[in-house]
């Protein structure tokens, strides 16, 4: 039974779905104005990894995740480069799809833009003020936070407070036109210089960024999602408000559970990552020099509340693991291809494998606890290796544990299997070979063989030298 922990309540329940076997979740996507950071691929590699989990305990998941394709920061950029709005979010969308895919996070079930939306954004801000939670003021329209119960709740914000810092942020134009500073915009009236505008009701316009996440979530999953998800950063002002939309525009509440992930630190001092410290890391720049696999290892392997610290040396850890992990897969896999494996079952091995899987769905089920996750698959790799060489191996039962550790594995989201690797990453290739050096150091030739055969298999030829094995691709 899967245990999470419910920031609207700061306690771990038990994870119950409204639908059986269907887990309905929302996740806030970026804003598309530049490449991803590594602060934005590390909600999407937690809410991932995830994701995975459920689907491995055989959960279906809608997994929806918007693009915000219209705000101030695209409408600015945009304006930067000499180019429309629209042409500056197609190539970021497509940047998005480009550098999440290497690092294995799984495309949404849907990805909805907010441009794509705006009928049905007017629709729902129109119901907001025959309700009575929002009103048109001088073309913007804003919903009357004080009127939603509990507004604030989610992160534990009065709304006495909220008021005095909301008066100190906004400029005069703002603090007229709103009956109470605290209320924030559903709509916002058209500036004269930007071109990116709808007509309304309330004259010519755009959303206002929190009301898109309410109308998609509800249009793809319905009144009342099982898990929302997004950064931590987002709980307040952009997840308090969608509460208070959803909830006034339909009655009933808009999730069940609220899963929020934690910052990215970078570098040895733990700097909070932010463009004004210079230290803002593009998963764009990264991955001309970091193995997609190890960031992945690395970013999912944190648990996703705590602080995420991206340093050097966790990538080189990480470079490491996933390297061992890859070797223990590719051993057993050897084995079982030589001739002498058994045709019948091998308790030992199954016994052990249940045994990890237990272990693995345990850890997990704590709240996705993937630090003692690791734990488990680092013995089942440890485990694996002392399988490959075992003096006689079951077929059946070894391509078993290997499904379940490849399995295991994918929920974190690296891939074991030969060709899930990147072709041009020669990090496998020399564990390969260093592999088949050891085993015929142990007179292992047989392993040895396999090794050399296998590798010739993806093309890379060996040649035994004085100084050492030398390869080449063919
Ligand atoms: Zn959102």
């Amino acid at each position: 039974m899967i245990h999470v922990f419910n920031t609207m309540t700061r306690t771990k329940e038990l994870f119950k779905t409204i639908q059986p076997g269907i887990v309905n979740m929302y996740v806030c996507g970026p804003t598309v104005y530049n490449y991803i950071h590594i602060g934005n691929a590390r909600s999407a590699i937690a809410f991932d990894t995830i994701r995975r989990y459920f689907e491995y305990s055989d959960y279906q998941v809608n997994y929806v995740s918007n693009f915000t394709d219209v705000d101030d920061k695209i409408i600015k950029a945009a304006h930067e480069a000499g180019i429309t709005e629209q042409a500056l979010t197609t190539k970021f969308e497509q940047a998005f799809n480009d550098d999440t895919a290497p690092l294995n996070i799984k495309p949404a079930t849907v990805r909805p833009l907010a441009t794509e939306h705006i009928s049905e954004i007017i629709t729902f801000v129109d119901d907001l003020i025959a309700k009575g939670y929002a009103y048109e003021a001088d073309g913007d329209v804003y919903f009357r936070a004080r009127k939603f119960p509990d507004y604030g709740h989610l992160a534990h914000q009065n709304i006495d407070d909220l008021e005095v810092g909301a008066s100190e942020r906004l400029d005069d134009g703002e603090l007229a036109r709103k009956e109470d500073p605290v209320d924030f915009a559903v709509w916002k009236g058209a500036d004269p210089e930007v071109a990116i505008t709808w007509d309304s009701p309330w004259g010519p316009g755009r959303p206002g960024w929190h009301i898109e996440c309410s109308v998609m979530a509800i249009k793809y999953l319905g009144n009342t999602i099982d898990i929302h998800g997004g950064g931590q950063d987002l709980a307040f002002p952009h997840h308090t408000n969608e509460i208070a939309q959803s909830e006034a525009h339909t009655g009933k509440t808009f999730a069940n559970y609220w899963l929020h992930n934690g910052f990215v630190t970078v570098g040895d001092d733990n700097e909070k990552m932010s463009k004004s410290l210079g230290n803002f890391v593009t998963v764009h720049d990264l991955l001309q020099t970091v193995n997609p696999q190890a960031l992945r290892l690395m970013m999912a392997t944190t648990h996703y509340r705590r602080p995420l610290a991206y340093t050097q040396t966790a990538i080189t850890e990480a470079t490491q693991i996933v390297k061992r992990l890859q070797t223990a897969y590719t051993n057993v896999a050897f084995r079982l291809k030589q001739a002498d494996t058994m045709t019948t079952i091998d308790e030992a091995i199954d016994t052990q494998v249940a045994q990890f899987k237990s272990a693995f769905m345990q850890a997990m089920d704590d709240d996705f606890n993937v630090a003692n996750a690791m734990t488990v698959i680092n013995d089942f790799a440890t485990a694996l290796n002392v399988y490959a060489k075992a003096d006689h191996v079951s077929a059946v039962s070894g391509e078993q544990a290997l499904a379940e550790f490849a399995d295991q594995v994918m929920v974190i989201g690296v891939d074991v299997k030969p060709s899930g690797r990147a072709t041009d990453d020669n990090s496998w290739i020399e564990a390969q070979v260093a592999a088949r050096d050891a085993a015929k150091k142990a007179k292992d030739y047989a392993q040895a063989d396999a090794i050399r055969a296998e590798l010739k298999a993806q093309g890379i030829v060996l040649e035994d030298t004085a100084q050492g094995t030398r390869w080449k691709k063919e």
